[in-house]
């Protein structure tokens, strides 16, 4: 690298729970760096939305607040990970892996991050901010209704729920963090040397 005088791409892998601030970190480390940023859950919302065959499999587990089968995320997060932008410009990965089975499928493509970021929020705060979450399905922003409120009423009236975050659906909201919990000490020993934690 030194000898050709040009930096590796860099590869970054970003964990967190639902509403740990993922999103806007993503935004912050995807703009500083000029990464491509994936996010697992938006390869697999477009899939959903293109009621791909793919899509239509992964709609259910979805819903229900389960992890998606490996046979269809891991193929689909690899072959956008080796896409040329994502080669040229380097990565953020996000959502990905959510188990050890799916960080191993990364090792076993010879697919390393240089650094793996955990953002580590207590429960009761993520309860609170996923169930105020909305958003603005004509600039795509992210509001709060208590902490990020819309700026006008004009905002506010169109502002929408996301289908896996609505008020009735708290307790999977509780299902989702436990499913992450559970599989991120398996995933944090894979990338033990090169983590970093933040809150
Ligand atoms: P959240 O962070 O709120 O879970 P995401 O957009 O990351 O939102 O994911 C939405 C849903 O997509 C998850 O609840 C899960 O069903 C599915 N999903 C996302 N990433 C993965 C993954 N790596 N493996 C399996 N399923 C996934």
């Amino acid at each position: 690298v030194a000898a050709s005088g040009k930096a590796e791409p860099l590869k970054v892998i970003i964990s967190g729970a639902p509403a740990s601030g993922k999103g806007t970190q993503c935004e912050l480390i995807t703009q500083k760096y000029g990464l491509v940023h994936i996010a697992a859950g938006d390869l697999l919302r477009a899939e959903v939305a293109a009621a791909s065959e793919n899509g239509k499999l992964a709609k259910e587990y979805m819903e229900n607040g389960e992890l998606v089968p490996n046979e269809i995320v891991v193929m689909m997060v690899k072959e956008r990970l080796l896409q040329p932008d994502s080669q040229q410009r380097g990565w953020l990965l996000d959502g990905y892996p959510r188990s050890s089975s799916q960080a191993a499928a990364l090792e076993d493509y010879g697919i390393r991050p240089d650094v793996f970021i955990l953002l580590d929020v207590s429960e009761d705060i993520l309860v609170e901010r996923v169930v105020g979450r909305r958003l603005d399905p004509l600039t795509g922003k992210i509001y709060h209704l208590k902490y990020s409120p819309p700026e006008d009423d004009e905002i506010a009236s169109r502002l929408t729920q996301r289908f896996d975050d609505t008020e009735e659906k708290a307790c999977l909201v509780k299902l989702r963090l436990r499913t992450h919990h559970q599989n991120v000490d398996a995933v944090l020993s894979v990338y033990k040397d090169i983590t970093v934690k933040a809150c």
